[in-house]
């Protein structure tokens, strides 16, 4: 037993101090190593902006411009930019002709005229999956620019045409439609199909939403904004057409997962054998009386958030149930402040609180929306539901 104590107390004493150490040693020596790499660090992002004397990398004529999204072939002559980047128009390109990088728009491109380079505008082409032709089943199909659309990426907007195309064999004319765009990774910012969204967009701005209930969509908006300016673009990004955009799309998804058969608000862990349920309200969840919402009608009425009128009628079934003198708050045989019914907070509010239940894994169950205190008696629903 003595030698084993001993072994012990020998590598309690030796170990946490060496791991600790160690711990901080590593952050010693890796501020050790920025510090002393520091200048040159500051030298590489100075060359980085030296343009140089750069070769086309397809036909090693001088380049004009350079398009990282093209690395490692990223030195382009005007005429084969024009040629490479008439399939690619979402690559962010820089013109060198002024002798410093110029982010440009896709719709600039850089001619060599003897005497000097100009820049030229181009119609750019939304990208959309190969046409066939549904009346002749032809393949012999031209396409050109129709009218414009604005493509909204995680790089920001781009001004771009929608395809038209034309069928050779038949003589038909034809722009997609939105079940082409869909298939080619867009959904509609309204149902004109004039601006466009990436469906790999509304997927992060969503994922964002998850991670931070609060992120609001005019940040996002101004997000996309910034981008939209670094690749050398310009124009507007509405927050509000995304945010209603995005909404559709989630109310099309759950529809999409319901005939999936995917069962929304329910706990993988923990149904049907629930433990616990816990519910609490959100005071910060409100919402004005005059903000005209009530007359546009929910996607998803009584889904998560409970229906108005059910919960009417259950609360007067507990009212009747229980004794309770209007004005006190008792809930059992304790007084209790919040329980206290029909305390309005403030009378500008339409619906004042939110109350959610959650399981233990923090799933989110149910909901209702709470007017001035009135609902507080209800969470016990839940256990049964
Ligand atoms: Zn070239
Ligand atoms: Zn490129
Ligand atoms: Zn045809
Ligand atoms: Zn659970």
């Amino acid at each position: 037993m003595e030698q084993l104590s001993a072994i012990l107390e020998s590598c309690h004493s030796a170990e946490p101090q060496k791991s600790s150490s160690s711990w901080s040693d590593r952050q010693h020596k890796a501020s050790e190593r920025w510090k002393e790499s520091r200048p040159y660090n500051l030298q590489c992002l100075i060359e980085e902006e030296a343009v140089g004397h750069p070769l086309c990398c397809l036909c090693n004529e001088p380049a004009v411009i350079r398009c990282r999204d093209c690395l490692p072939e990223e030195w382009f002559c005007g005429d084969c930019d024009i040629l490479h980047h008439k399939k690619q128009p979402l690559h962010n390109r820089e013109c060198i002709i002024d002798g410093f990088f110029k982010a440009i728009p896709p719709s600039t491109c850089i001619m060599n005229q003897g005497d000097g380079y100009c820049t030229h505008e181009q119609a750019c082409l939304l990208p959309v999956g190969k046409a066939s032709c549904s009346s002749c089943k032809g393949t012999n199909i031209v396409t050109s620019p129709g009218k414009p659309a604005i493509l909204i990426t995680i790089n920001g907007r781009y001004d771009l045409h929608q395809p038209l195309h034309f069928c050779e064999t038949c003589q038909r004319q034809w722009a997609p439609e939105l079940k082409d765009l869909i298939r080619s990774g867009y959904w509609p910012a309204s149902l004109s199909v004039y601006t466009l969204y990436t469906l790999d967009l509304l997927s992060s701005f969503q994922e964002l939403k998850v991670i931070s209930p609060g992120f609001a969509r005019q940040a996002f908006a101004k997000l996309l904004e910034h981008r939209t300016k670094c690749g050398g673009r310009s124009g507007h990004i509405n927050g509000d057409a995304l945010q209603r955009s995005f909404l559709e799309l989630s109310y099309s998804s759950f529809e999409k997962k319901q005939l999936c058969c995917g069962a929304e608000f329910t706990c993988p862990a923990c149904t049907p054998e629930m433990l616990a349920v816990s519910a609490d309200g959100n005071r910060k969840l409100y919402r004005f009386g005059q903000s005209g919402s009530s007359d546009d009608p929910a996607f998803l009425e009584g889904l998560f958030v409970a229906k108005d009128s059910e919960v009417a009628i259950f609360t007067d079934a507990i009212q009747k149930a229980v004794k309770n003198t209007q004005g006190k708050g008792k809930c059992g045989d304790s007084q209790w402040t919040a329980a206290r019914e029909r305390s309005k907070r403030a009378s500008k509010l339409d619906e004042e609180v939110m109350e959610v239940a959650v399981c233990r894994h923090g799933f989110l169950l149910k909901a209702l929306n709470m007017y001035g205190g009135r609902y507080l008696h209800t969470p016990s629903s839940f256990r049964k539901n």
